[in-house]
């Protein structure tokens, strides 16, 4: 089959690799209609996570058609259009019983380097180095899905698959942002970033009850997209002092939850970003992190949903402390929340197609990467579709 691989840094490209087969009994094979680019991908794609081969297969976030099933899985039939959790989870082990599934003790088939990097080993996920599992990823024609009767959720006829793609990771991602954030009903709600993990979290915030929920982004496009679908209220920072402005908006005070939905890419601004940028390359730049904690009110509480894969610099700890500040994150445990989700979007309440702004063929993956990592052409993420033919788009 063809599959779009990682073969350097910065570099893809699409190759023939060995059709996927069934490993376990619990596995089912599906053919793969929509795949989409992530934020979690672009430090693969720079080559600076440890432990990515050359040929390895990029990819989690995907819907598609189970074509093939093992023989202990209850749940799925050849035919169904499924939805599958980007983070792999077992089921059965004492996280997973916990509700905690992207913690899950056997995710991971090599858990020795993430043990010791973060002194456990973490759940798996699709399309991730080995330290993750070695799961490949989805952006090919194929996938081999471990734990499908967990990890993969049949699709509502009404949902279409441009929405319900959306559910493996984005939407999943936010909600939890939101829920584990401790949104409660009449609170001031902040994010920072408006990628399609921060607009679904501010719409996640909104139907918990949020009053008001304030996005922050440097770009115009994604601004407007978050006012019209998660009726957000907005601040770009290339115009103002976001700390401020969000005191300014609350009576002096600050929101309640601030989430954080950037991760290291984020090119903040002032002194701090520029020391950032002189000593670039060691410690990750949590610039996002740093201005929720100093702009969330005293007692609230922090969420880090953005990609952190190691050590950052100048963390405002004693803003913690000093505020009591809740300061938690978590990589996404979409198999608690994606079946809510989808019936959301059967019933209307949650839309996401607008997020996929652009659609491409496997072959064009170079070329939707670069646009997704410069934000050009006013591009939030990006679907390949593997049916495309390679001139489309
Ligand atoms: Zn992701
Ligand atoms: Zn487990």
């Amino acid at each position: 089959m063809r599959a779009l691989c990682w073969v350097g840094a910065g570099e893809l490209a699409v190759r023939q690799v060995p059709d996927p087969e069934l490993r376990n009994g619990h596995d089912v094979i599906v053919r793969i209609r929509r795949s989409a680019t992530c934020g979690g991908d672009l430090p693969l794609l720079a080559g600076r996570v440890p432990f990515l081969a050359v040929g390895d297969v990029l990819g989690h976030e995907f819907l598609g058609e189970v074509v093939e099933v093992g023989p202990q899985v209850r749940r799925h039939r050849v035919g169904d259009r499924v939805v599958v959790c980007s983070s792999v989870a077992c089921g059965a082990c004492w996280y997973c019983r916990r509700d905690l599934p992207s913690c899950c003790d056997n995710g991971s088939a090599d858990p020795a380097v993430a043990e010791a990097a973060w002194g456990h080993p973490t759940g798996g996920a699709f399309g991730q180095p080995r330290t993750m599992g070695g799961f490949a990823g989805s952006h090919a024609e194929y996938v081999r899905v471990p734990y499908a009767d967990v990890g993969a959720f049949t699709v509502p006829e009404t949902v279409g698959d441009d929405r319900a793609l959306f559910a493996s990771d984005a939407a999943p991602a936010g909600w939890m942002g939101a829920e584990l954030g401790q949104v409660r009903p009449g609170d001031v709600v902040a994010v920072w970033g408006a990628g399609a993990v921060g607009q679904l979290a501010a719409r996640a915030a909104r139907l918990l009850g949020a009053e008001r929920v304030v996005v922050v982004d440097p770009e115009e496009g994604r601004l407007r997209m978050a006012e019209r679908h998660a009726d957000a209220e907005t601040i770009d920072p290339r115009h103002a002092d976001v700390t401020a402005e969000l005191r300014e908006r609350t009576g002096g005070r600050g929101p309640d939850v601030c989430v954080e939905a950037v991760g290291a890419a984020w090119n903040g601004h002032g002194l701090r970003s520029l020391a950032d940028r002189f000593t670039g390359g060691g410690a990750e730049r949590p610039a996002a992190v740093r201005e929720a904690v100093h702009a969330c009110r005293k007692g609230g509480s922090v969420f880090l949903l953005g990609e952190f894969t190691g050590f950052v610099d100048a963390f405002p700890l004693g803003a913690v402390t000093s505020k009591g500040l809740t300061v938690r994150g978590a990589r996404q445990h979409g198999q608690r929340y994606i079946p809510m989700l989808l019936e959301r979007m059967a019933r209307d309440e949650l839309r996401t197609e607008h997020l996929a702004t652009h659609r491409l063929p496997l072959e064009r993956g170079a070329q939707g990467y670069a646009l997704f990592r410069d934000r050009a052409d006013g591009c939030v993420r990006v679907v390949f579709d593997p049916d495309l033919p390679p001139s489309a788009g």
